[in-house]
């Protein structure tokens, strides 16, 4: 197995592969990383060095990634040696938020309004069409709410497209949502789909902070989320792992927010949570073996552990695993620095609102002396 990037979501990824027996190889321009920790090789090569990329393709049988910003070119160059899957034409369409927004509505999935917006007459045009508030993105290379902010006036959203001339924007109407929610599902390459049901997630600082499954939402609402899951697995042609988030508005609602074609921060809690965990279940389906039972073993809760845990020195650990039933996962970074997602803790309890307050107890007690 190969994976572009080095991140956790890879290192979870090479885990789950080695377990099973396989032997991972990972690429990034980084050494020690989280992934190259636990994989058999460690690359380190920049991505857009294509040579270095086919070279260490043709080492594999497949390839994945476990980020969606990696360049056409280099997934192109991958794809000359192993399978890479999901294939190139997913990650085009999800790496960029105006492209991806265009799939969606297109296809008949529910988004909120948006339009394109580079310059100052786009913006008022929008302004007008869609109204305010309104939240401004750029286009590309956007994730954890960097690169946008929620605009209240034409003069705010005028500023922030020229204080950035030649940016491509994305304009979406505000959504005055109840709640923020997840379904991550898989779909092998006989087009099998699985799925672990809605996650409900709660964010601070636009970083996700707790997930809880089963999130507690009218079984109506989980049933046509996860059609709306997987109707855009199939539309998109997926062979891999995809995470859809919605907002779910106050009338009951769904609209598509983003789309992450990997393992996502709120699928974590599917490793001690269910039968087969997110990152198990990529494996499958990129290697064409059956998927796994996405079954629920418990109500389960997952709590970030951000870098800021750290400003005052090494975390308690052990009065965070007082409790028996806590599980930790710390991803080998070095350097806590804050904002930066340095870990996990989950629990399974007999509700998922039992669990959320294990957690997040249990992170609270990790910054007592
Ligand atoms: P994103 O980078 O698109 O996932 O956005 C990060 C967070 O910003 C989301 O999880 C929401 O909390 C918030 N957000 C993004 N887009 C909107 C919107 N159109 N209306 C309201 N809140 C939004």
């Amino acid at each position: 197995m190969g994976v572009l990037g080095s991140g956790q979501l890879g290192r979870m990824f090479a885990l789950a592969a080695r377990r099973m027996g396989y032997r991972v190889h990972t690429f990034s321009p980084d050494t020690d990383t989280p992934t190259g920790q636990v994989a058999d090789v460690e690359v380190c090569a920049e991505y857009d060095d294509l040579d270095a990329v086919r070279k260490f393709a043709g080492g594999v049988r497949v390839v994945t990634f476990e980020f969606e910003n990696v360049p056409a070119a280099t997934a192109a160059a991958a794809a000359e040696r192993a399978l890479v899957r999901p294939s190139g034409h997913v990650l085009h369409t999800t790496q960029h938020r105006l492209r991806e927004k265009t799939f969606l509505s297109s296809n008949g999935f529910p988004t909120t309004g948006f339009r394109a917006v580079r310059s100052v007459e786009d913006v008022r045009k929008a302004v007008a069409e869609l109204g305010l508030p309104a939240v401004i993105k750029t286009a590309s290379f956007g994730y954890d709410g960097k690169g946008q902010s929620t605009v209240k006036t034409p003069a705010e959203a005028e500023a922030m497209v020229k204080a950035a001339p030649g940016v491509e924007w994305i304009y979406e109407a505000f959504v005055d949502f109840e709640r923020e929610v997840s379904v991550v599902a898989a779909r092998g390459i006989d087009g099998a789909i699985a799925d672990w049901g809605v996650i409900e997630n709660s964010h601070r600082n636009h970083i996700l902070d707790v997930s809880i499954s089963p999130a507690d939402v009218p079984a109506s609402v989980a049933k046509r989320a996860s059609e709306i899951a997987r109707g855009i697995l199939e539309k998109l042609d997926v062979i891999g792992v995809l995470c859809v988030e919605f907002f779910l508005t106050r009338s009951g609602e769904l609209l598509v927010n983003e789309l992450a074609p990997r393992p996502h921060n709120s699928g974590h809690l599917t490793i001690d949570g269910h039968v087969t965990s997110q990152f198990e279940q990529q494996l499958r389906s990129v290697c064409g073996l059956p998927m796994g039972s996405t079954r629920q073993l418990r109500p389960v809760a997952m709590a970030n552990l951000l870098g800021d845990l750290w400003t005052d020195g090494e975390p308690n650990w052990s009065a965070a695993l007082e409790h028996p039933d806590l599980k930790l996962h710390l991803y080998g970074k070095s350097d806590a620095r804050p904002g930066r997602k340095m870990g996990h803790l989950t629990a399974t309890a007999d509700t998922a609102v039992e669990a959320a307050r294990v957690v997040t107890q249990a992170r609270d007690r990790l910054i007592q002396r």
